[in-house]
């Protein structure tokens, strides 16, 4: 199997490179290789599996599409199906937010849901230029990857977006602004609106801003609640519609339903994918419908309507919602984290562990040298790949993410008990143990 991988699949991939496996079954937050061994699963999918794999309430909502004939494809026409999944989405969201909003269905993935964002903005503003931040990470087509912050993907391409501005993101652990809380995210906040203020600072008014939440590829890095209400704030004040990219942070993995709603705010643009289709590919965008000035036709596709994702994701989200399954990844989230602080008081190495809900980061520091005028010991990517490894070893898959692949992430489905926590837990205090001799 593996080697059909090393010969034919194209120089892009990543992470599978990191993980030698083919896998042949998966339950629930495990899975099975080829060889007969087990791992956990705490990629998930990079947070698709909410409820882990092949889940009963998924598999029954896909066996129906299948044993009574429902139609697989329909272009936008709609179906049943896609009636209660709009109307469950909706139940899903707040009030304030819902009962003004409109769906554009996008397909299939989350860059996708971003592109229509994008034109989204623009259309209704007529303005050009999009805010995004440092450390963002919004997908991989054109428009998408414009908006993200890692320059190693974009260096390569011409002809990206030129119109972007990209603003500091509360990162306090290794704020610009000052190290470790408050002062760091105040002055961030002051700082852009300072910028946007300037009429040198090179930025025309902008058709939207887009963020996400928590940063997840970028980190696992959580805005404080505080700084998201101020961007609020500032984005109202100006008109700038605000984008919120939850394709990562949707449907209960940090804790909420939806990020958002951890400050109180509500966004203009609320961009959706990953958990929402309930393992299959499905991605949308729900806006303000002040925002909804295209004109018929001007936004077609040709897969934006997965009946059998929109069957699973149904599924998916009446589970959660009737379960409170974004209670319990608060819960899990709680009890993981304070797992890996206990570690880290250990371990040197581990500079910061930080994240919400089931969406946690540990960054892997290099104590041997020496801290930065900022106080934090430089990123060890090395050590956080030895770390994978050795995590990988042991029946525990993980993957990176961060400003140099030094962050562990851990994306665990929501379902994970908390006997499973304790174990991985164990899994990695060992795995950076033997990393660290
Ligand atoms: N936005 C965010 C926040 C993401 O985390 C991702 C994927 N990791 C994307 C957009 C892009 O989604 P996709 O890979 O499905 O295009």
């Amino acid at each position: 199997y593996l080697s059909s991988q090393e010969r034919r699949e194209s120089n892009a991939r990543s992470y599978p490179r990191r993980i030698p496996i083919a896998i042949k079954e998966a339950v629930g937050i495990t899975v099975k290789d080829v060889e007969g061994k087990t791992y956990f699963d705490c990629l998930s999918g990079a947070g698709t599996l909410a409820l882990g794999h092949n889940h009963p309430v998924v598999i029954e909502a896909i066996q129906q599409v299948l044993t009574k004939k429902l139609p697989l494809h329909t272009l936008d026409i709609t179906t049943p199906v896609k009636e209660e999944f709009v109307e469950e989405l909706f139940n899903s969201l707040p009030k304030e937010f819902a009962s003004r909003a409109k769906i554009q269905f996008c397909g299939p993935a989350g860059a996708d849901a971003v592109e229509a964002a994008l034109k989204i903005v623009k259309t209704a503003t007529g303005r050009r230029s999009i805010l995004s931040y440092q450390g963002a990470y919004h997908g991989m087509t054109h428009g998408s990857l414009s908006l993200t912050g890692n320059t190693g993907p974009k260096e390569p391409v011409s002809g990206l977006m030129s119109d972007v501005h990209f603003l500091p993101y509360p990162y306090s652990y290794r704020c610009p602004f000052g190290q470790g809380g408050k002062t760091g995210e105040q002055i961030c906040s002051q700082y852009i609106e300072h910028v946007l203020n300037d009429p040198e600072s090179g930025i025309t008014t902008p058709a939207g801003m887009i963020m996400e939440i928590v940063q997840g590829e970028g980190g696992v890095i959580p805005a404080p609640d505080e700084w998201v209400r101020n961007i609020r704030t500032m984005t109202r004040r100006r008109e700038i519609p605000l984008i919120v990219d939850e394709v990562q942070t949707g449907l209960g993995r940090t804790g909420k339903l939806f990020a958002f709603e951890h400050s109180g705010i509500v966004p203009d643009v609320l961009v959706l994918s990953k958990a929402i289709g309930g393992s299959l590919p499905l991605a949308v965008v729900i806006y303000d419908e002040s925002l909804d000035q295209w004109s018929p036709g001007a936004h077609a596709g040709t897969f934006r309507g997965n009946q059998m994702a929109m069957a699973a994701g149904l599924a998916t989200i009446r589970f959660i919602r009737n379960n409170r399954i974004d209670e319990h990844a608060s819960c899990m989230g709680e009890r993981l984290m304070s797992h890996l602080k206990a570690v880290q008081k250990d371990y040197g190495l581990i500079g910061d562990v930080r994240g919400r809900g089931l969406m946690i980061g540990v960054e892997i520091v290099n104590t041997r040298l020496r801290p930065d005028s900022l106080g934090s010991y430089p990123a060890d990517p090395k050590l956080a790949r030895q770390i994978q490894q050795e995590c990988f070893d042991r029946g525990l898959i993980l993957e990176l993410g961060g400003r140099h692949g030094s962050v562990v992430r851990f994306l665990p489905p929501l379902i994970i008990t908390p006997e499973q926590v304790d174990q991985i837990c164990h899994i990695f205090a060992e795995a950076v143990q033997a990393a660290e001799k």
